[in-house]
């Protein structure tokens, strides 16, 4: 059996829909730890009540991390979408953040986990400065490497659970999660899985989902697969 470390982070969260509570439930009646990144600036009244008391019930199980701060897309040559990147200077960047931060404090106080995923996973060297200056201790975006330096701990998550081809989504098999994953594991010491809620819509899609799931309890069970929160990891 292969031993593994790996993380479940999921975009997008800023509202109680059908689609959220659907993957939530999932997750956490098979005691799956996930990373929920919270989108500051839309999250809803509901959806922080409901993430603080799973947060006080099951600590474990859930890590509530800042999610940029609209998810608005900044970018003006329309090829590689981000809200933080080229076109936004430091300044604007800055206000986003702190607004952000300020925001997640506020309303998730000792249960926010000081972490950021940036949306679209875009951002630039002025990024990750000013997420040094806000103390900041993960920066989670995709696999590409921009080969900028931090002194934040950087947690890329490199497997997607959906396809964007063409400005289409789709999603992966169960089966075809399961064979990028043992391949990432083979590879690096930590891997990270990237879902989003709201694309799992259809039967199908959501059927792939629960398999994917009841499979990685299954090796969680065998306590050679470890899936981990950046909490465990950062040791809060
Ligand atoms: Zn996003």
């Amino acid at each position: 059996m292969i031993r593994a470390r790996l993380f479940i982070r999921n975009d997008d969260v800023w509202t109680l829909d059908k689609n959220f509570r659907f993957f939530f439930d999932l997750a956490i009646d098979r005691k799956l730890p996930v990373i929920y990144a919270v989108i500051p600036g839309k999250m809803e009244q509901g959806l922080i009540r409901f993430l603080c008391r799973a947060k006080e019930k099951t600590p474990g199980l859930l890590d509530i991390v800042q999610h940029g701060w609209l998810h608005v897309n900044h970018s003006t040559n329309g090829s590689q979408k981000y809200e933080f990147g080229e076109s936004r200077s430091f300044q604007r960047q800055r206000e986003d953040i702190q607004r952000g931060l300020k925001q997640m404090r506020l309303a998730f106080e000792d249960h926010f986990m000081p972490a950021f995923v940036p949306p679209f996973h875009g951002y630039d060297e002025r990024t990750l400065r000013i997420l040094e200056q806000e103390n900041f201790q993960i920066f989670s975006a995709g696999g590409r490497k921009p080969q900028i330096k931090s002194r934040l701990v950087e947690l890329p998550s490199r497997i997607s659970f959906s396809r964007y081809d063409s400005q289409k989504v789709s999603i992966n098999t169960a089966g075809e999660m399961m064979a990028m994953l043992v391949r990432d594991i083979g590879r690096r010491p930590l891997s990270g899985i990237v879902t989003h809620h709201a694309d799992f819509v259809t039967a199908a899609s959501r059927k792939e989902l629960t398999q994917f799931f009841s499979i990685v309890e299954a090796l969680k069970n065998t306590k050679e697969w470890r899936i981990l929160l950046f909490s465990d990891l950062w040791g809060k």
